[in-house]
């Protein structure tokens, strides 16, 4: 039996392999980038395709890995499935394994931006699906088995076993009678996994112990990515954390204000156009669509956007609601500064507003998200001041 160490994840007391399996297929790295192994093989490829985080923010060369990143993030949210397995690259050219890896990277600095654990949950589980489909069908499965799982092994016809320490941990996040120990053929601390066709093949049940492990990981990732972001990063990934944000919260038929976003924090361009529209000014095209994309964004209610309009001289109850609906269903993400600017909906000159005048300042979501660090950091300086030292009478 090999000896253990503990990963650094919430199950600290759960036996993971002490070595880790050497793994340097470059297509397997690419298709579960999370991997422990994919680590310093992702740092490679950035040193040698040059590519920082300006790049893979904004560069033209991370744009295809951005628009993925934007896919695996929407199916976290809308696919009972997980994330769809396939690539929109072959994964057998450097450009493909490229996109699979910094696409995934780019989502995990997305949710961990968005600073809400149960955006991580939801997308860990959700990459973690998607490996299990994938794994089912995988040579790697053994590797990638013997990375996560302590003691585990296959028999010539294809039966695998793992250790019972292991499977109790494991099944215990999953629901149906097979997966509880009474049911299970337990012989010297090992469990059988017995073949039961297609679905609930030996393989098959492999593959959905190790996606309860894989989550934790992807999580633990996402979590650590999320303590160690700065200010400015956080600000840098305001528009797609909005985006996702907002496709959350038209899911879930939830008021999930976006990153809490109260009136104090909305920009000048919004704050704009709501007041023009409450004196009966009428706002260009232009203006209502962002002003509904934000709204959407930020999370507010169909009916309470469809209000906005209502002192509109041309208000027609059916007409916006249908309009308003429809930019919700098809999540529309609002306009940048440049944009707003040129069809006059920007509200400031230069000397206006400081965060306006901003250098980085390119996007209204990116206010928002300042507005709302500032206040945060205001709070707890707040609470610092007013809060007594021990042995203050
Ligand atoms: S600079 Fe950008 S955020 Fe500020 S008011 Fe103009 S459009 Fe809005």
């Amino acid at each position: 039996m090999r000896g253990f160490k503990c990963f650094p994840s919430v199950l600290q007391d759960v036996p993971n392999p002490y070595t880790i399996p050497d793994l340097r297929d470059e297509v397997t790295l690419a298709r579960y980038p999370f991997l422990p192994q994919a680590k310093s093989w992702i740092a490679e490829m950035a040193s040698t395709h040059q590519i920082d985080i300006d790049e893979l923010l904004d560069g033209s060369m991370m744009e295809r890995s951005r628009i993925r990143a934007r896919s695996r993030l929407i199916d976290s949210v809308d696919s009972k499935d997980g994330v769809e397995v396939a690539s929109i690259g072959d994964i057998h050219t450097v450009e493909g394994r490229l996109l699979e890896a910094f696409s995934f990277y780019y989502a995990r600095l997305v949710v961990g931006a968005s600073e809400d654990e149960r955006l991580i949950s939801r997308w860990a589980q959700a990459e973690a699906e998607r490996a299990q489909h994938i794994l089912v069908k995988d040579n790697a499965i053994d590797t990638i088995a013997n990375t996560y799982i302590s003691q585990i092994e296959c028999d010539e016809k294809g039966i695998w076993k793992i250790g019972l320490s292991d499977f109790i941990e494991l099944c215990t996040g999953i629901t149906g009678s097979r997966w509880r120990l009474p049911n299970c053929v337990v012989k010297d601390g090992w469990v059988t996994l017995h073949d039961e066709g297609d679905k609930y093949s030996s393989r098959a049940k492999v593959a959905r112990l190790l996606r309860e492990r894989m989550k934790e990981e992807i999580k633990q990732d996402a979590l650590e990515k999320m303590a160690k972001m700065d200010e400015s990063l956080l600000i840098r990934l305001s528009e797609p954390v909005g985006m996702i944000r907002g496709l959350v919260a038209s899911r879930t038929a939830e008021t999930i204000a976006l990153i809490g976003a109260g009136e104090e924090d909305w920009p000048p361009c919004m704050r704009k156009a709501v007041s023009e529209l409450a004196e009966g000014v009428n706002v260009n095209h232009f203006g209502r669509v962002f002003l509904a994309s934000m709204s959407r964004c930020i999370g507010l209610p169909v009916e309470t956007t469809v209000d906005f309009f209502r002192p509109a001289p041309d208000f027609s109850e059916g007409t916006t609601t249908y309009q308003v609906n429809h930019l919700y269903e098809r999540e529309y993400t609002p306009s940048g500064c440049s944009k707003l600017k040129v069809n006059h909906n920007c509200a400031v000159r230069t000397g206006d507003d400081r965060l306006c005048d901003q250098p980085w300042m390119d996007h209204p979501l990116k206010y928002i998200r300042a507005k709302q660090r500032r206040r945060k950091k205001q709070g707890s300086m707040e609470i610092n001041v007013v809060t007594p030292k021990a042995g203050d009478a």
